[in-house]
């Protein structure tokens, strides 16, 4: 099959078969930016209801760049990752003061934006404004390595680069948006990880893998490194009024500029009530008793896993100081709800609410 056969299928395959998406046929530059910001990481069905949230608020890079960085992080949790969040705000700012609100055109300009990498320069621009910029993401990874019967492991940066300038030569010229999206969608349809419908895939006449029945090995990626496992320890520091401290992480740490109750891992020796006092006195200066488990729950992250345990607990000696945070806060429970909580502590917070 020539690139131009392989294209001209794959297009014709995806005007009858492309699954309708919020963003999908969308022509301001903007939303198919905010789109697939969102979809690093994130799976189309989990994306979709945070996209039109996030539209129905920031319907413009201009309501955008002039919300609150609270608004943002509020309007993404719950979605993981929040350094896009972050990324985008200050992208959208950025866009604002130095290029009228627009954003560049040109792979090599949009590149230099916060939080846009090679696949999600290629996919805005190409999607956006039709440069023939070809995007590699995991299903056009399985598409094309079974398409040439790459046998290479998919981890090393070797064999992505080589799946990167096949697909250079195949994107179709006049219509790259429509060819990346396309072969996205192949990907994630009918050349799926296991059991690929290869009888019905618009190019099985030229594909390696399904004339070799080597669907099943190909793409190969060789076993992950297990993940560490922490045991955490959180306070619920409670006042007499009711109510309960909360700390802003710092902007440059991990889930920075979310809030959290404070806590950390508990080391070998320790108790976890003992993590958790130690911790309070460490990011807060004050003495507290844990005296009550409030709750126990397991969390996953992209590079380790946590088993968290909440523990309600009073206040000895000493006025809480934002030692290891932006800043402290003491709120009821019923205001909760209004702070943007990374996902194991949105649990607790939703328990904490529910329990008021
Ligand atoms: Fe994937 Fe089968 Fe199509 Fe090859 S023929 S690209 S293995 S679905």
């Amino acid at each position: 099959m020539q690139p131009a056969d392989f294209s001209s299928h794959l297009l014709a395959w995806y005007k009858g078969h492309k699954r309708p998406m919020p963003w999908r046929d969308e022509l301001d530059p903007y939303k198919i930016w905010v789109s697939e910001i969102m979809l690093q990481q994130t799976r189309v069905d989990q994306a979709t209801p945070y996209f039109r949230n996030f539209i129905s608020l920031f319907p413009t890079v201009y309501d955008l760049a002039k919300a609150d960085q609270q608004e943002v992080l509020k309007a993404w949790e719950g979605l993981g990752y929040y350094s896009r969040a972050r990324n985008l705000h200050s992208a959208a700012k950025d866009l604002i003061e130095n290029c009228g609100g627009k954003l560049p055109e040109k792979y090599d300009e949009i590149i230099k934006l916060k939080g846009i990498g090679p696949y999600t320069a290629a996919a805005i621009t190409s999607i956006a404004f039709n440069k023939p910029n070809a995007v590699v993401d995991g299903n056009v990874i399985r598409v094309l390595t079974r398409y040439f019967g790459i046998e290479q492991d998919t981890r090393s940066s070797k064999t992505r680069n080589k799946v990167q300038e096949f697909a250079n030569e195949l994107i179709d010229e006049k219509q790259p948006g429509d060819f990346n999206q396309a072969l996205m969608e192949l990907g994630s349809i009918v050349c799926t990880p296991s059991n690929p419908d290869c009888t019905n895939c618009p190019v099985q006449p030229g594909c390696i893998a399904s004339k070799m029945a080597k669907t099943d090995t190909i793409p190969y990626k060789s076993p992950a490194k297990k993940k560490p496992h922490h045991i955490i320890g959180v306070g619920i520091l409670e006042r007499e009024d009711g109510k309960l401290l909360i700390a802003l992480r710092p902007e440059d740490a991990m889930l920075g500029g979310l809030w959290e109750f404070p806590g950390g891992k508990k080391k070998d020796e320790e108790k976890i009530q003992q993590t958790v006092e130690r911790e309070l006195k460490e990011e807060l200066d004050v003495e507290t008793k844990a005296f009550e488990e409030f709750m126990t729950l397991k969390h996953t992250y992209s590079h380790f896993s946590i088993t968290l345990h909440a523990w309600f607990c009073k206040l000895i000696s000493g006025t809480p100081k934002p030692k290891s945070s932006q800043e402290i806060r003491w709120v009821h429970r019923n205001e909760l709800e209004q702070y943007p909580f990374p996902k194991a502590n949105k649990v607790l917070t939703e328990r904490l609410t529910k329990d008021n």
